[in-house]
């Protein structure tokens, strides 16, 4: 708990979290010897414009470039590239097992196991990526353990293992004992749980990074500090100018909740990130020596991941849904705090090591838990969005398949389930912004009584499970 015992001691920034750039973007751009991309001046002409210089954006400008190197691919974004989520994330490239049952509802079981596997190929790809573009990522392909943190998660647990081993992927994904996760992660929060296979941690800002540099190599042109304030047909237009292009891409990811185009599939759910001081004896001593990727079964998700240099990075367990993007998303000292409390229950041998940044994110959740890319209408704009706070393996498949689209190539990519496929809406506004804000905390309510014992209150446990009544594939049943 970070009390007066335990003070959260975000050094330097202690009042205002994400007004800085992440821990990760910090410690990237410390890296790095690069200036800021100029911003768009004058008109201008590309084959392909691309708004948003977030993973989305950048992977698509990136597969642009390997499957027709002559293109003129124009990128546009409102700050520096990774200044949004792709730089500040938990870092988490993981497999889709897990996603089944949602997968398997949406496109059937043949189709949930194709993008299952091409997920898993994008995992080993950015791994590939790093190595072939000398980017020290931190890439490290520990796996992804799920640990049972209360009762009701027991039988989630079981279901997702027997999903995946009907679908005959019982290598990817299997139940650990109570006793092989203490193995492998000893926290007297854990009772059990799962482990699959595919799972690789990064440092999300440095990959954001090594790809921009990468794209530039390429002749990719980048103008950062342009907001595009909206699409005249391909035409991206900006206060001091506009990129007519053939086609244009929608990169923005909860942005999107203002395009038009998009806002009806997509909530905005804020996440947020402690980050501790190093401690590498202390993580020996609970025996999380392997890198795995670690996340409870909550909807408010809490995910945890360890760092070269023996920090965690903790996220989740708190947020809010709001209508715009705004301050929230950046500057919430009671979702650091909410954090901060769920890291201190999880990890009580670490009371005394400091938590040092705490920083968040927009979530752009869509109504199946799962994204969609692909062509908007009938036109020449394209788009990925509805990661639903799980997009640094998915956002490279996004990129391949909007790329291949773009230039007709007729690849496995554009053939995956989640291309072009028709999302369930949400409500219009204010309804959806306000329904999701209070579901959102039902939701944690819910949660949080189930993990101290107690039964959750019955408007409670009601409202949490609005969104599977609705036909949603999201929150509890
Ligand atoms: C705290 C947090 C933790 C997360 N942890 C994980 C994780 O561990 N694993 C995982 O898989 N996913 C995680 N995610 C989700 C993941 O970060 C995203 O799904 C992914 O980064 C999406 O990439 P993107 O390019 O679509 O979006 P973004 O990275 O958000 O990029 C969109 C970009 O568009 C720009 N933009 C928006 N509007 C405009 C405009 N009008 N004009 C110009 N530019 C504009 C923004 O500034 C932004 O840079 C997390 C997200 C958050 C917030």
């Amino acid at each position: 708990m970070p009390d007066a015992a335990h003070p959260l001691n975000l050094t330097g920034h202690a009042l205002s979290p994400g007004a800085q750039r992440s821990w990760w973007l910090r410690e990237a751009l410390d890296h790095e010897d690069a200036r800021p991309c100029p911003p768009l001046a004058a008109d201008a002409k590309a084959d392909v414009v691309v708004v948003g210089g977030g993973f989305s954006g950048l992977w698509t400008a990136y597969f642009l470039t390997e499957r027709d190197p002559n293109l003129g691919v124009v990128v546009l974004e409102q700050d520096i590239c990774g200044g949004g989520p792709s730089g500040r994330n938990g870092g988490f490239a993981s497999g889709w097992w897990d996603e089944l049952h949602g997968l398997i509802t949406l496109y059937g079981r043949d189709e949930a196991v194709k993008a299952c596997r091409a997920i898993s190929s994008s995992i080993t790809a950015l791994g590939e990526f790093c190595k072939r573009h000398d980017i020290d990522a931190w890439f490290r392909r520990g796996g992804y353990m799920y640990a049972i943190t209360a009762g009701a998660h027991e039988k989630l647990c079981e279901d997702m293992v027997t999903l995946a081993r009907d679908a005959g992927a019982a290598d990817e994904l299997r139940e650990l004992t109570a006793a092989e996760v203490k193995a492998r992660c000893s926290s007297p929060a854990f009772r059990g749980g799962a482990f699959m296979r595919d799972g690789a941690s990064v440092q999300p800002a440095r990959l954001i990074r090594g790809l921009r540099r990468v794209l530039l190599e390429r002749g990719v042109v980048i103008h950062e500090g342009t907001q595009v304030t909206r699409l005249d047909g391909s035409t991206a237009v900006t206060p001091a100018g506009r990129v007519r292009a053939q086609h244009a891409v929608l990169g923005v990811n909860a942005w999107g909740v203002g395009w038009p185009q998009l806002n009806q599939r997509l909530v905005a759910w804020s996440s947020y990130i402690v980050l501790t001081a190093p401690a590498p004896g202390r993580i020996k001593e609970i025996g999380w020596t392997g890198g795995e990727l670690i996340s409870d079964f909550r909807t408010s998700l809490r995910y945890f991941r360890t760092t070269p240099d023996g920090r965690i990075a903790f996220g989740g367990g708190g947020g809010r849904a709001r209508r715009t993007i705004d301050a929230m998303f950046t500057n919430d000292m009671r979702a650091v705090k909410e954090t901060a409390e769920g890291f201190r229950l999880m990890f009580p041998s670490f009371a005394d090591v400091p938590i040092e940044d705490g920083w968040g994110g927009p979530i752009d959740v869509s109504a199946t838990h799962l994204p969609t890319f692909g062509r908007l209408g009938l036109g020449n704009v394209y788009y990925a969005a509805g990661y639903t706070g799980n997009g640094v393996a998915p956002t490279h498949l996004a990129g391949q398949a909007i790329a291949d689209l773009i230039t007709g190539a007729d690849t496995d990519a554009v053939r995956l389930p989640m291309v072009n496929a028709r999302p369930p809406r949400f409500p219009p506004e204010p309804l959806r912004s306000w329904g999701a804000a209070v579901v959102r905390r039902a939701m944690i309510a819910k949660e949080t009584a189930e993990e101290r014992g107690r039964e959750p209150g019955f408007l409670v446990s009601q409202l949490a499970r609005t969104p599977r009544r609705m036909g949603y594939l999201l929150g509890p049943d």
